[in-house]
């Protein structure tokens, strides 16, 4: 047990050392990995050689990105991409948060200003007004 612990400690030390004045995950990066595993898992089933080359390239750039010591750089395509990328990772967070309350609550997203609006489930048609711009729609919950 406590052999292990220590072998534990010495692999997080070395990680930590390892990454030291390094890039580390930042979301490009976790993104470039999460793509290049869920192709993986694909070809592994598909075996197709396209597959192959576009998750061993996602994981090449993403292994770059951890290990590379031009930190600003790296910080600066990262903020690119946040920034790209900013209308699908609202919409993917907004189906998530449906689907965790599916039971409960509906999610609307204003026209107007796209603040994202929950609402209780079973009401009905209800008119609903946006908290931040005061703009109002009406929808069936
Ligand atoms: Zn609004």
């Amino acid at each position: 047990m406590n052999g292990l612990r220590q072998f534990l400690f010495q692999m997080s030390n070395m990680m930590g050392r390892g990454l030291y004045g390094r890039n580390g995950f930042d979301s490009l990066a976790r993104t470039c990995y999460s793509a290049a595993l869920v192709l993986m898992i694909i070809n592994l089933f598909a075996d197709n050689v396209a597959i192959y080359f576009i998750w061993v390239i996602l994981f090449g750039y993403g292994s770059f990105r951890v290990f590379s010591k031009n930190i600003s750089k790296r910080y600066a395509e990262n903020e690119k991409f946040l920034v790209m990328t900013k209308g699908p990772r609202s919409y993917m967070n907004l189906l998530r948060l449906q689907v965790r309350d599916r039971a409960t609550s509906r999610y609307f997203v204003c026209s107007h200003c796209h603040q994202q609006i929950r609402v209780p489930k079973g009401k009905g048609k209800i008119e609903i007004r946006c908290p931040k711009c005061g703009e109002r729609f009406i929808k069936r919950t």
